[in-house]
């Protein structure tokens, strides 16, 4: 799914408002009625023509064999809207004038199984990430159970989960760098897109060898025990959520690595139903990590899921405080999406440990959007309308 924002210069204010009665009309119908988007844009003339110039461009489009006169909203037209959100000056609690979040956007440094990750800036030319999230994009031949509850899923229900991810990833990711944890910061949120720090760094995935693997190994148990403390468990904690930074001390030459973790969607708290098993499921990952890659084997057994959450202090779960999934016992719709399609190392291939030895960067699993040529692959930066002069490249360690 290209991020094409070559026409985003080209709306008037009366396409806006046409694509936001689309977006509005959504919310109860699944193909919105043109009457009821003439109404919901409050304009009284003009509507048809914003609509096909809407159409035209792929923000809209008409259903087949519909039984009725409108359009839906497509994940093209989704992405204008938040990024027309995100170019907007917001208020920030921190800086006086309204600022935009992004000023301009780069290269697509990622796809994710189910998201798009870009490179933006913001106005004072402070590397970003934005990250838009596709649920529902993953290659459901992967996916045993459940199909029919997700092949029979409508577009909009998708964006409607794609949205659900997007504000819980920004609502955790909120207290967890409020609280010291190492995850980049998030800026901002708007439908299902997240924008946050970037972190020049490699996915583990993408790291050859570590020299004191013991080191890095006790920090990621350590991290996963520090999430549990706080009633949080990351519930995708693999070689591609974790970014390893790295430091070189000017004097000594000692290269130091630190992990930052990423991709919060799928968090579950530690009172989920099955609580223990997902924190199971992450310690194990990095140690069959380590032991496959770095021939690093532990002395020690766990950590264990009854010792991390043992000494915490109910006053300051985190889960509480971001509702994570578990906690109310309510099971949304998204908890059960990521119930059924599991998380980054799962769902990519059949078997156990296939998904990795089948990709070399992580960057696959989005054999849908590529076979129709949609991944953006031109290299050439791109810019947000208005803003920086040529859309200047953004290095970063990643790309290469
Ligand atoms: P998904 O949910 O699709 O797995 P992720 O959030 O894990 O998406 O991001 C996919 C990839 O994009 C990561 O493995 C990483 O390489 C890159 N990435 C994501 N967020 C950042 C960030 N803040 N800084 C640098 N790289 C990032
Ligand atoms: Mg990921």
């Amino acid at each position: 799914m290209k991020l094409d924002i070559s026409a985003l210069r080209y709306l008037t204010s009366e396409d806006w408002r046409v694509l936001q009665a689309v977006e509005q009309g959504s919310k109860n119908h699944e193909l919105v009625p043109t009457p009821l988007i003439q109404h919901l844009s409050g304009q009284r003339q003009g509507v048809h023509k914003c609509i096909s110039a809407l159409a035209k461009v792929g923000l809209i489009a008409k259903v087949k064999n519909a039984k009725y006169d409108g359009y839906r909203l497509t994940y093209g037209g989704l992405d204008y809207l938040a990024l027309n959100t995100h170019r907007k000056p917001q208020p920030s609690p921190t800086n006086s004038t309204p600022q935009p979040v992004i000023y301009s956007l780069g290269n697509q440094i990622g796809v994710g199984k189910e998201s798009d990750i870009y490179i933006t800036a913001s106005p004072t030319n402070r590397q970003l990430v934005l990250k838009l999230h596709r649920l529902g994009r993953i290659s459901f031949r992967t996916v045993k159970a459940n199909r029919d509850y997700l092949r029979n899923r409508s577009t909009g229900s998708w964006m409607y989960l794609s949205r659900l991810a997007a504000q819980k990833e920004y609502a955790v990711m909120k207290v967890l760098y409020r609280e010291g944890f190492p995850v980049p910061e998030p800026v901002g949120w708007s439908r299902h897109t997240v924008v946050m720090e970037f972190i020049d760094s490699f996915p583990l995935r993408m790291v050859e060898g570590v020299p004191e693997p013991g080191k890095l190994y006790g920090e990621l148990m350590e991290l996963i025990v520090r999430f549990a403390s706080r009633g949080l468990i990351h519930g995708d904690f693999n070689e591609f959520n974790i970014l390893i930074r790295e430091t070189t001390d000017e004097k000594s030459g000692k290269v130091t690595l630190t992990p930052v973790v990423i991709d919060f969607p799928q968090v579950v708290s530690t009172n989920h139903v099955n609580a223990r098993m997902y924190f199971d499921r992450d310690v194990e990952c990095v140690r069959r990590y380590f032991e496959r890659r770095f021939k690093y084997t532990s002395d020690e057994a766990g950590p264990f899921f009854e010792e991390a959450v043992k000494g915490a202090d109910p006053e300051r779960r985190l889960d509480v405080e971001v509702q994570a999934s578990g906690y109310s016992k309510k099971v949304s719709e998204l908890d059960r999406y990521v119930e059924v399609v599991g998380g980054d190392g799962e769902a990519e291939g059949e078997g156990e440990g296939e998904a990795l030895e089948g990709e070399d960067d992580g960057e696959e699993g989005d054999e849908d959007a590529e076979a129709e040529g949609e991944v953006e692959d031109d290299g050439r930066p791109e810019q947000v309308e208005g803003l920086l002069e040529g859309g200047e490249e953004v290095p970063h360690k990643g790309e290469e």
